[in-house]
């Protein structure tokens, strides 16, 4: 099962050293001494107070994951306190609570300089990796574009939600909710959720949510669903028409990444609704499309991926503001040896994130 492979000393040298997981290949992490980072002139380093598992992170463990070669670092969602800071970094200091998303777009590129930089050339090359830590380096590019100071009343792990949360509003970006519509949300995992409370914060009040584990839907009716349907997404189709008074929802958000799904999705939406498709699906796999739906229905679908610097700023203003707690996500916490636990649980489904603390 899920269990810590070995704990492989090394002679850290010169340098300062710190405890780090390094996920050697699926199925197997290794909390390892390692060196300590050292900031360069525009780098911060960052002690890291939290770092919350995320669905990518189980299925990197669980299976291997295109976007992280192994060995890696681990673990990318956090929030910390500064430990040392470069010479020319302006604007913080050491000691400073921040809370920060693991990637930054370059800013010069062709996507950068239209205003997508979701897309950049070398946003996900440059991703930092390795929150489950005890110190993490943020290069020059991040400190500039994603560095946020962390008020105190936010909790760290609750200041680690930036970069999932971030990805929600980059999705949400071109959504305008009417404040009666009828919102349906496929999945119940942490990204819905999320999902959830982002809405309920835009002042949306009807929300139902579609998933399939009982414990699932009780959180999402804690958070604020008007409705839970538990029967799965393939059996949703008529409660969900019942719920819309038969014309179908105006927004549909699949949160789970299944090809099925998808389908399923474009299906549940209204005429002229808005389809978000998250979630996303894996290599190869394709969807059919009902052109008669797509075009004389005019479906808007969209399939947002990762973020740009707006959605972060809009994400961090929401997790600061007092319109959205984030507390609720976090199921529990976990010293940083015990992530392999943390991880464990979150794949059951016995919360919804989990925070490690070094
Ligand atoms: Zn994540
Ligand atoms: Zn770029």
């Amino acid at each position: 099962m899920h269990q810590l492979a070995s704990v492989t000393p090394v002679c850290p040298g010169a340098g300062a050293s710190m405890f780090a997981h390094v996920l050697v290949q699926p199925g197997e992490i290794a909390f390892r001494e390692v060196p300590r980072p050292t900031p360069g002139p525009d780098d911060v380093v960052v002690r890291v107070r939290a770092a919350l598992t995320c669905g990518t992170d189980v299925k990197a463990f669980l299976r291997g994951h295109p976007k992280f070669p192994m060995p890696t670092p681990f673990g990318h969602e956090f929030s910390g306190e500064i430990a040392a800071i470069g010479k020319r970094v302006s604007g913080f200091r050491e000691g400073d609570s921040i809370m920060a998303v693991p990637t930054a777009p370059c800013g010069s590129c062709y996507y950068c300089r239209r205003q997508q930089e979701n897309l950049c050339d070398t946003v996900m090359a440059t991703m930092v990796l390795g929150a489950y830590a005890e110190y993490i380096k943020l290069p020059a590019q991040l400190v500039k574009v994603n560095l946020y100071p962390k008020p105190d009343d936010v909790p760290f792990a609750v200041a680690a939600l930036l970069e999932p949360l971030s990805c929600v509003l980059h999705g949400l970006e071109s959504l305008v909710v009417h404040p009666d519509d009828r919102v349906v949300l496929l999945g119940a995992g942490a990204i819905s959720l999320l999902h959830l409370l982002t809405l309920r914060a835009m002042g949306v009040r009807h929300i139902a949510v579609v998933g399939r584990r009982a414990n699932r839907a009780q959180h999402a009716m804690r958070l604020g669903a008007e409705e839970v349907f538990t029967g799965g997404v393939h059996h949703a189709y008529e409660q969900v028409m019942a719920y819309t008074q038969g014309r179908g929802a105006d927004v549909v958000i699949e949160c789970t990444g299944q090809v099925d799904v998808w389908e399923a999705a474009l299906g549940l939406a209204r005429r002229g609704g808005h389809v978000v498709l998250f979630g996303g699906c894996p290599p190869g796999t394709t969807v059919r499309i009902d052109t008669q739906r797509f075009h004389y229905d005019q479906l808007r679908i969209v399939s947002p991926f990762h973020f740009t610097p707006r959605a972060v700023r809009r994400a961090y203003e929401l997790l600061v503001g007092d319109r959205f707690d984030g507390r609720a996500l976090i199921s529990s916490s976990y010293p940083l040896s015990e992530l392999a636990h943390a991880l464990g649980e979150h794949q059951r489904g016995d919360g919804i994130k989990f925070a490690v603390v070094p």
